[in-house]
C-alpha cells in the first residue's frame, strides 16, 4: 500500500467523477470524492435531467390542445409550474443521493466540501481545511454556464437558474441559438410562455447539418417562439415591469425574464492547477492527451472540464477509460467519433457521424445524399403542421453510412439505434436490406431515395 491517504482522489462527484470513482472502489482501491454541491453534478442537478422532465411537460401542454381531434373533449387546462417544479427538485433530490450511496456503499469517502491543489499529489478541503494526499487524482469538476459582460447583465439568469424559478413567467427572452437555448426556448413556449429566441446568427444551432439548422427554425416558429436572427444584446435595463434588452442593432424587446444560453465555460477557475504544473488551454479547459491524463503525470482529466465533447454519456465512458488506463494495465484511449446526440427541441433533433458540409469538404464529391421530409401520421389527424425531416449521408462506391440526422418525433430515441449503424460502418445496403416497421416514423430510414 502507497503512504498516499489515498489511491485515487476524484475532485468532483458529476457524471464522470461518480463513474470514475464507483469503478476503483469496486477494483478494491482506496478512493475519496470531493463535491461541494449536490452529488450528480451538472446532468442530473442542473441540466439533462430536470431539463428533460421540463421538456415532458411542455409535451403534455401540446398533447392536450391536439387530442380533440383524437376523440378527446377536454375541459379548462391550466399548467401549475411550481408543482412541476418542486416534483422535478424531488426526483433531482432522490438521484443525487442514488449517487452518494453508489460511492459510500462501493467503499469511496465522500467529502462534502470543495477541493483545491497543494501539489500534483495534494489537495486541501476548503470548509474544514483538511490535506489529503493521493497516488492519482481525477478532476472532473466540469463546467459552469458563461454570460458576456454587459451592461446590467446581473439582471439575466442561466440555465442554472432556471429550474427553480419561483413563478413561471409571462414573457420570456432566450439570448442564444445553441443547445440550451433552442431547449429551453421550446420548454417555456410549450408552457405558454411568451418566448422570444434571440441569436447572433443566421440559423440555430452552428455546426449542425445546414437543413437541420432550418428544421429547427421551423420547429422553433411552429411551437410559437419568435425568432430573432442576427442581432446580440448590448444592454438589460430594469423597469418597474420587468426589463427591457437593447440589442446592437438598436431594437428593444421587454421581457419577465433575460435567459442567458451564450455557452459554458470549463470550471478550472480556482482549483490551483498551476501549484499541481496542470496547463489550461487559453479558453481555461484541461489539456489532456488521448489518455486523459494532464501535464501533471499522475493527474488525469474527465467530461467538460477538458472541452472535448461535453455530453454526460462522453465523461462517462471517458471516466470507464481513465480506470482501464490507470488501474487496470491497459492503456485505452476513449474513441470520440461518431458519437450520436440529441437537441431536445420540441420535436427534438437526432445527429450522429457527419453534417453535409463537413462530409463534403473531407471527400468532395464523393458521398451521395439521401433525404426525406414528410408529414407524421400523427400530425394529419392532430392538424400539428410539422414535417419530419430524414438525412442519411454516404461515401465512397461501398456507400458507407457517415451520418444521419434527423428532426422529428422520437429523434433522440430513434438516432441511439442508428448511432449503432455509423459507429459499426454500415452501409447504405445494409438499410436497404433491412425491413421496414410500418406504420413508424422511423422506417422511413430504411426506404431513404437519393436525392437528385
Ligand atoms: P452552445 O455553445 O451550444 O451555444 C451557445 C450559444 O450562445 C451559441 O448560439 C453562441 O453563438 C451564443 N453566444 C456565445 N457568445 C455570445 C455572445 N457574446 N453574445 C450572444 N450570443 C453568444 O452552448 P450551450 O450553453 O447551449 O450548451 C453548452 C454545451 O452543453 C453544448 O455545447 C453541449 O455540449 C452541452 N449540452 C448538451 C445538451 C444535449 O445533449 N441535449 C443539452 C444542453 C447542453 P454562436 O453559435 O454564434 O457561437
Amino acid at each position: 500500500m502507497s503512504d498516499y491517504d489515498f489511491d485515487l482522489f476524484v475532485i468532483g462527484a458529476g457524471s464522470g467523477g461518480v463513474r470514475a470513482g464507483r469503478m476503483a472502489a469496486q477494483l478494491g482501491k482506496r478512493v475519496g470524492v470531493a463535491e461541494e454541491s449536490m452529488p450528480g453534478g451538472t446532468c442530473v442537478v442542473r441540466g439533462c435531467v430536470p431539463k428533460k422532465f421540463m421538456v415532458y411537460g411542455a409535451d403534455y401542454g401540446a398533447s392536450i390542445k391536439e387530442a380533440a381531434q383524437y376523440g378527446w373533449s377536454v375541459g379548462d387546462v391550466s399548467f401549475d409550474w411550481p408543482l412541476l417544479r418542486d416534483s422535478i427538485q424531488k426526483e433531482v433530490s432522490r438521484l443525487s443521493g442514488i449517487y452518494s450511496n453508489i460511492l459510500e456503499k462501493n467503499g469511496a469517502t465522500l467529502y462534502s466540501e470543495r477541493a483545491e491543489f497543494v501539489d500534483a499529489h495534494t489537495v486541501r478541503l476548503t470548509t474544514s481545511g483538511k490535506t489529503i494526499t493521493a497516488e492519482t487524482i481525477l478532476v472532473a469538476v466540469g463546467g459552469t454556464p458563461w454570460a458576456p459582460e454587459i451592461k446590467g447583465a446581473e439582471h439575466a439568469i442561466v440555465s442554472d437558474d432556471a429550474f427553480t424559478l419561483e413563478t413561471l413567467p409571462e414573457r420570456a427572452l432566450i439570448i442564444g441559438g445553441g443547445y440550451i437555448a433552442s431547449e429551453f426556448a421550446g420548454i417555456y413556449a410549450g408552457m405558454g410562455v411568451k418566448t422570444v429566441q434571440a441569436y447572433r446568427g443566421d440559423r440555430l444551432l452552428k455546426g449542425f447539418d445546414s437543413e437541420v439548422r432550418d428544421e429547427v427554425g421551423a420547429v422553433q416558429t411552429n411551437n410559437g417562439i419568435d425568432v430573432k436572427f442576427n442581432i446580440s444584446p448590448v444592454e438589460i435595463k430594469k423597469t418597474t415591469g420587468g426589463f427591457i434588452v437593447t440589442f446592437d442593432d438598436g431594437s428593444k424587446i421587454g421581457t419577465d425574464v433575460v435567459f442567458m444560453a451564450t455557452g459554458r465555460t470549463p470550471n478550472t477557475g480556482t482549483l490551483g492547477l498551476e501549484k499541481a504544473g496542470i496547463e489550461m488551454d487559453k479558453g481555461g479547459a484541461i489539456k489532456v492527451d488521448a489518455l486523459s491524463k494532464t501535464t501533471a503525470a499522475n493527474v488525469y482529466a474527465v467530461g467538460d472540464v477538458t472541452n472535448r465533447v461535453n455530453l454526460t454519456p462522453v465523461a462517462i465512458r471517458e471516466a470507464g477509460a481513465f480506470i482501464e488506463t490507470v488501474f487496470k494495465n491497459n492503456p485505452t484511449a476513449y474513441d470520440h467519433s461518431n458519437i450520436a446526440s440529441a437537441v431536445f427541441t420540441r420535436p427534438p433533433v437526432g445527429t450522429v457521424g457527419l453534417s453535409e458540409e463537413d462530409a463534403r469538404s473531407k471527400f468532395g464529391d464523393d458521398i451521395i445524399v439521401y433525404a426525406t421530409k414528410f408529414r407524421p401520421m400523427k400530425n394529419t389527424l392532430s392538424g400539428n403542421p410539422h414535417k419530419a425531416f430524414m438525412k442519411l449521408i454516404t461515401q465512397g462506391a461501398d456507400e458507407i453510412v457517415i451520418g444521419i440526422h434527423l428532426v422529428g418525433d422520437y429523434s433522440g430515441e430513434i438516432i441511439q439505434a442508428l448511432g449503432i449503424c455509423v459507429k459499426a460502418g454500415l452501409t447504405k445496403a445494409d438499410f436497404d436490406s433491412t425491413c421496414a416497421v410500418h406504420p413508424t416514423l422511423a422506417e422511413e430510414i430504411v426506404t431513404l431515395t437519393a436525392r437528385s
